[in-house]
């Protein structure tokens, strides 16, 4: 799965899924990496209402604005899906729909709240999962996802029946008698947060989880290295995206303490880094995606 993102704690924090047309948060400075790009964008996920998380959406929709008046063309609304009970935001969106017309046609906007799950535009039998990440915003929900895709499996008491019986019931009652819907998880992302397990993450195919820090730290409400690394070891996802990297340490110091912790180089290939500083581009092998 082609990724781009951007990150750098407390400044910057936007991750691209362009397969899935997903964009997760919207920090700063994504409009001039991503260009043509934003065109494309169906879904938008903003975790929480720190401002290095979301102050990149105007100029997303501005961008959308002006391709639609050039190319008059029409565009299809963007989902933006967020925490519900975020005044923040909602008083940011209040400013947006004062300065990006129309916005109706410009954006729906999708509440969210731990537990729901939210079917994405950009593909077919996509949704998202909302959790509740732990992460302080002044007394407001930090959400992070899981992305999961639908499949039809057939009813376990109907496996080895003959195929003209199952067709029969399915000409008389219909696809859901014989199939039940399940979700497989695929992508996690845990936005800022200190690290949560989730039974459901077990094995996924990729983590996208935030590493601010290189030494723990119980006053802080993000995670560190030695942590997520313990997590990573818990849950075995197969591969693991890192981002929101403090600026406070070298580069260099972080990518020794990965080595350090993690000496076996197999297991280390399964991590990737978005540094600091730096637009991250890269084709990351995603079974099911
Ligand atoms: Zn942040
Ligand atoms: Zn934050």
């Amino acid at each position: 799965m082609k990724i781009f993102a951007y990150s750098k704690a407390l400044y910057s924090t936007w991750l691209y899924l362009e397969p899935l047309r997903l964009l997760l948060d919207a920090g700063e400075g994504l409009n001039a990496a991503l260009e043509g790009r934003l065109l494309a964008f169906r879904d938008i996920v903003i975790s929480h209402s720190h401002t290095d998380h979301f102050t990149g959406l105007q100029n997303i929709l501005i961008t959308r604005l002006r391709e639609m008046d050039v190319a008059q063309q029409e565009m299809p609304p963007l989902q933006v899906i967020f925490p519900e009970d975020s005044s923040t935001l909602w008083r940011y969106f209040d400013y947006l729909k004062e300065v990006t017309k129309p916005w109706d046609e410009l954006v729906t906007l999708v509440p969210a709240k731990p537990g729901q799950v939210v079917p994405l535009q950009g593909v077919r039998g996509m949704h998202l999962t909302v959790l509740e990440a732990n992460h302080y915003v002044h007394k407001q929900t930090a959400l992070a996802f899981r992305i999961e895709k639908e499949r039809w499996a057939l009813r376990p008491e109907l496996e080895g029946k003959p195929q003209s019986e199952i067709n029969r019931i399915v000409a008389t009652e219909g696809r859901e008698a014989i199939a039940v819907r399940q979700f497989q998880p695929l992508v996690y992302y845990s936005a800022d947060t200190r690290p949560v397990y989730h039974d459901e993450n077990e094995g996924i195919p990729l983590m996208i989880h935030e590493a601010t820090f290189l030494e723990p730290n119980n006053k802080v409400s993000h995670s560190c290295l030695p942590e997520v690394i313990e997590l990573f070891r818990k849950q075995q996802p197969r591969l693991m995206l890192l981002f929101h990297l403090s600026t406070r340490y070298e580069f260099k110091e972080f990518t020794k303490l990965l080595e350090e912790l993690v000496p076996d180089e197999e297991e280390r290939s399964r991590f990737y880094i978005v540094r600091p500083g730096r637009v991250f581009s890269m084709d990351i092998p995603t079974p099911g995606l």
